[in-house]
């Protein structure tokens, strides 16, 4: 077993949380160290959600949520800026179709005016009509909210690593905790093969963060998973809207939510369902159920270009408290975000939307706390908030591209056909970091067009198989066993 030197926190986790919380703690002049069980980041909750920068006009007043969620939205263009990360401040509606909906538009506005939500206004139908003409007649009125907006989790998460790694984080891919126990000074951290010693720990193991914490702590807090189903349209779908939509239906509890993404195209979901054995996979049932709303919501939408089905899982928080041997689930469920703290352990468990939209000012909030925790407040003057991006071909002026093609030749490559992406573009994944497909694809958009990868997934997995030396088989479409070409390619390329 390798022991590595002690440093100040060990963050667990790279999904958006552990990502920020090591790049806001190197604000300060303490050494991080982020352990992540899989094999890149944004491989967990972050990688499916609904990719919206929300406003707090949802969050109750007074509470953390509120203050954060407003705070960050704020700060959304700034934080995208820094990091090069494109964010579509494309406003939101929030459609209803009767009484019940307009009471519940009147509650989210006056909630929204209390918590200092700007711009936001109630519209008739006619109003809303001439916003989004595709929106079903029988709208009644909706709550238009300018503020709100759309950014891509992955690059967002990408970029929060790629920034607190040259601030000087320390990221360490394939190295999940399994064993953690208080010393003398701190914790002692143990993954497969190596173990490690911080002053403080930083839990943000996203769906496991209630077990990570009970390795040294008492069961409080347990999560239970609920799926949620989205499916993806190709961008000449037609019939599509131009604001994120929320639909708060008469009838049941759960609407529908449309998002125009930063890369063109509408998101549609999430479905609200019982977890399943296999978390990635959508369920028939909760996609069906999302076109049965989509009809109702937006009639004209083409849900019949479909381009991608996926599911995400909802880590929901129940207070826990022992009867004999077990432990119980009790009535008390958590509102606010729950940041648990235990001498020197900090865990954040079940942190579901806003999570996405208040990830830099949640993790700012915490990291501000355990500077104070380890009496190091002293600001680090080397920290720097800018990251450069991964250069974009399709971006540039067909000068610009001749340019780059004359220094590197790998420009001129073009690989993923349906997203002009290039060689050059895919290696420079790889070198970000990028150690399956889908982490390519994460970073450069590569497979996310309308042939859905089944043109460029073999060419990627070769590049992949070069750039890391290892064999072709070897490459998987998204760690764990997901092997694209065991037992050899067949065909050549
Ligand atoms: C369905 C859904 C929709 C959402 N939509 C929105 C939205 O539109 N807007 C918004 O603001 N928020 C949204 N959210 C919330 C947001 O997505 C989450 O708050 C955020 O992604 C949580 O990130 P995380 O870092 O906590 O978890 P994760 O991304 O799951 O990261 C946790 C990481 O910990 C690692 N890990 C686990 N155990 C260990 C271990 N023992 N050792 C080492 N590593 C470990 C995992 O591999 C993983 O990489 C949504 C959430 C859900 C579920």
């Amino acid at each position: 077993m390798h022991t590595s030197e002690k440093c100040d926190i060990t963050v667990i986790g790279a999904g958006l949380l552990g990502c920020f919380v090591a790049r806001s703690l190197r604000e300060y002049n303490l050494s991080v160290r982020v352990l992540e069980a899989r094999e890149d980041v944004c491989t967990g909750i972050s990688k499916a959600n609904t990719a919206i920068v929300y406003t707090g006009i949802d969050n109750k007043p007074g509470s953390l949520k509120s203050e954060l969620c407003v705070r960050a939205n704020e700060g959304f263009d700034s934080l995208c800026t820094d990091l090069g990360v494109p964010f579509s401040r494309c406003g939101s509606l929030m459609a209803v179709f009767g009484p019940k909906g307009e009471k519940a538009l009147i509650k989210k506005y006056n909630q929204g005016v209390e918590n200092g939500v700007r711009g936001i206004k109630l519209l008739s139908a006619e109003e809303t009509h001439s916003m989004e003409p595709g929106l079903s007649s029988e709208v009644t009125a909706s709550l238009f909210v300018p503020g709100t907006g759309t950014v891509n989790p992955w690059l967002l998460c990408i970029a929060a690593y790629e920034n607190a790694s040259d601030n000087g984080a320390e990221f360490l891919f394939n190295n999940r905790v399994i064993q953690m126990e208080r010393v003398n000074g701190g914790f002692r951290l143990v993954t497969e093969d190596n173990e490690f010693f911080s002053r403080a720990v930083v839990n943000c193991a996203g769906l496991f963060a209630d077990t990570v914490r009970e390795l040294t702590e008492k069961p409080l807090v347990r999560i239970f998973r609920t799926g949620a189903d989205y499916f993806v349209l190709d961008k000449k779908a037609e019939g599509g809207v131009s604001h994120i939509i929320f639909h708060e239906p008469e009838i049941g509890k759960k609407g529908l939510t449309l998002v125009p993404t930063t890369e063109g195209n509408i998101l549609v979901g999430p479905s609200d369902r019982a977890a399943s054995e296999y978390p990635d996979e959508a369920d028939v049932n909760g996609l069906v159920q999302l076109e049965k709303q989509c009809k109702e919501v937006v009639p004209k939408l083409e849900i019949n270009k479909k381009i991608r089905c996926f599911a995400g899982s909802r880590p929901n928080t129940v207070l826990v408290k022992p009867e004999g041997r077990r432990y119980i689930k009790t009535d008390n469920k958590i509102p606010d975000f729950s940041i648990f703290e235990e001498a020197g352990l900090f865990s954040l468990i079940g942190i579901k939307t806003p999570g996405l939209t208040c990830a830099h000012e949640l993790s700012r909030y915490l990291s501000a706390h355990i500077a104070d925790y380890l009496c190091c407040s002293e600001i680090n003057p080397e920290f720097n908030p800018v990251r450069k991006p991964i250069i974009k071909t399709s971006e540039l002026t067909l000068e610009e591209w001749k340019k780059l093609v004359q220094c590197n030749k790998a420009y001129g490559q073009i690989i993923c056909t349906c997203g002009k992406i290039t060689e050059g573009e895919i290696v420079g994944a790889i070198r970000r970091g990028a150690a399956t497909v889908n982490g390519v694809k994460r970073r450069v958009g590569s497979g996310m067009g309308c042939c859905q990868g089944s043109r460029c997934t073999q060419r990627i997995a070769e590049i992949i198989a070069r750039e890391l030396s290892i064999e072709v088989n070897e490459v998987t479409m998204d760690g764990r066993n997901s092997y694209i070409m065991r037992g050899g390619v067949s065909c050549e390329v």
